[in-house]
């Protein structure tokens, strides 16, 4: 059964295509993002000790982020395959991860910075379900689609942090393009456009 990463850098679209294949798959999607939102808001040792990184748009030390996986990986659910999202971010996780499981798949997407800053001035989140928004959508409207509970802005979504987490992207994880590409891996998919015209190009990539 499929192992699959979403690769790309922050505010690609990888939160929402990843929930979408997840669904149609049946199979979990793992997002280390939102896994740490909770240990953060549970106020765990890990999340504890992952707050500051994340909090400037640093990265997580990927020892933390690796066990993290690891455990996870060890639940039953996992058994017929995952959906990796925002995981591995560096070559360490990405050989680290090789060492726990096979991997059938990596989904690049690929949006300029310009269009990255643009999509997360707009992006709300839902602190209580992870449920993920827009203002062009919402049009006014503070309400979780999914949960009833109230979107907010991330605090990592300011825009002095985009800028922090787009080097970050570049420095640490854009070079995973070129390691799954040179495994055989690697389907780029243009994330450009609607959630529509994105959902039919990523169809079109997992065939
Ligand atoms: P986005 O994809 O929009 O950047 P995420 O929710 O995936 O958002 O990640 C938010 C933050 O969580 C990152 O900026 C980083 O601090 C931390 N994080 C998430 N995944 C990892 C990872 N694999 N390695 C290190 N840090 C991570």
């Amino acid at each position: 059964m499929p192992n699959i990463i979403f690769l790309g850098p922050p505010g690609a679209g990888k939160g929402t295509h990843a929930a979408q294949v997840s669904e149609i798959k049946g199979i979990p999607r793992l997002s280390t993002g939102d896994m740490l939102r909770a240990h953060m808001k549970g106020d765990t040792a890990l999340g504890r000790e992952a707050k500051a990184f994340v909090e400037a748009g640093q990265l997580v030390p990927d020892s933390l982020v690796i066990e993290m996986i690891r455990e996870r990986l060890k639940e039953a659910d996992c058994k017929d395959g995952v959906i990796f999202d925002g995981f591995p971010r560096t070559r360490a996780q990405a050989e680290a991860l090789e060492s726990i499981v096979q991997i059938d798949k990596v989904l690049n997407l690929v949006l300029s910075d310009e269009a990255i800053v643009e999509r997360m001035k707009g992006r709300r989140v839902c602190p209580d379900c992870g449920y993920t928004s827009h203002t062009e959508w919402l049009k006014g409207s503070t309400d979780c689609q999914a949960c009833g509970g109230t979107l907010v802005m991330r605090d990592d979504d300011a825009p002095e942090t985009v800028l922090n987490r787009l080097r970050v992207y570049h420095q640490q994880t854009k070079p995973l393009i070129e390691y799954y590409s040179g495994k055989g891996l690697l389907r780029s998919v243009d994330s450009f456009g609607t959630v529509e015209e994105v959902a039919e190009r990523m169809r079109k990539a997992l065939e």
